[in-house]
């Protein structure tokens, strides 16, 4: 049953979430509530919102499935919690593992790849995805980073250029890239179609694209519920496998895999991280008491990463060729 959607408010003084969304695959603008919003209960510090303290309210597509964060804060509102974010996306050590994880996705997405000349990283962080590219024989590379402490570190990477600015605010030329990496990054967009379609025409035909974001459907997702910790501030869609899919057949990708990644993390810091703080205290005294934090688990946490390429010729041609 569609439900409307209802604007929930904070304190007088704080940000309202009322920027409605609409379902990114087939644009259905009103969803069946999964979980009412928690904005009211967030936590504010130094007269800030803590984006990881609560979520919007999540809709569920009653067309595609596709579930969806909405009502949100206006645009502005919603630059200024990544701004306010000083941070890199890798925690205090954890970057042996960040790399190790970025490793793994360039072994995914590499089979995909015709030529090895220029990539794209979108949300590049510290830069290891562009780093391993260039080891793998790229030699134009390009990152985007809003997040000025993270960017600093990806300019140290021999060749690369970086830019602060957002995606959609930089001009790259058509036909220009071999790859494009999106770690992270399509489920925090507003209108993830229209970046995909940007990604597209910068694309060579027959280059590559590789995203990877948290899996709404999988086991971990279920098992927590409405714990999972991507219902959050920053995220405004929630894929599963097919939805994934679907969004990049939509825009006129042509899809090579859609399979669950895995991420290195040290023990001590996936500890700290569990959501459940009475399971959180036991685990820690145990591992900390025989000297397990610095262990490093691969596990799948819950992500999926899709492979997909802008096809060589018009699909119609694709077809007939077939
Ligand atoms: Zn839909």
């Amino acid at each position: 049953m569609a439900t409307s959607v209802t604007v929930q408010r904070l304190d007088s003084s704080g940000p309202e979430a009322s920027q409605q969304l609409c379902c990114a695959i087939c644009g259905t603008p009103e969803g069946e509530i999964v979980y009412r919003s928690t904005l009211a209960d967030a936590t504010i510090r130094d007269g800030r919102i803590d984006p990881y303290s609560a979520h919007y309210q999540i809709n569920r597509c009653p067309r595609c499935g596709l579930v969806f964060s909405s009502p949100i804060f206006d645009t502005e509102q919603v630059r200024e919690l990544y701004v306010a974010s000083t941070e890199t996306n890798i925690a205090v050590g954890e970057d042996a593992n960040g790399r190790r994880t970025m490793e793994r996705y360039y072994a995914l997405l590499r089979p995909a790849l015709t030529r090895r000349e220029r990539v794209l990283d979108i949300g590049c962080d510290v830069g290891h995805m562009l780093d391993i590219a260039r080891l793998d024989g790229f030699s134009g590379l390009h990152g985007v980073e809003p997040v000025g402490a993270a960017a600093r570190v990806a300019e140290t990477i021999p060749g690369a250029t970086i830019t602060t600015d957002f995606y959609e605010d930089h001009a790259y030329p058509p036909d220009y890239f071999d790859l494009i990496t999106l770690i992270h990054v399509v489920d925090h967009l507003v209108e993830p179609s229209m970046l995909l379609e940007r990604a597209w025409k910068q694309l060579k035909p027959g280059g590559a694209i590789f995203a990877v974001v948290h899996n709404s459907d999988s086991l971990l997702a279920r098992a927590l519920g409405e714990r999972f910790p991507p219902y959050n501030l920053f995220h405004n869609y929630f894929f599963s496998s097919s939805t994934l899919a679907r969004l990049f057949q939509k825009c006129a990708f042509e899809i090579v895999d859609v399979v669950p990644t895995y991420n290195s993390y040290s023990l001590g810091f996936l500890v700290d991280k569990t959501p459940i703080p009475p399971i959180r205290r036991v685990v820690a005294r145990v591992v900390t008491l025989a000297h397990l934090n610095a262990l490093v688990l691969t596990i799948p946490l819950g992500n999926i990463g899709i492979v997909a390429r802008r096809p060589l010729a018009s699909s119609d041609d694709a077809r007939s060729r077939r």
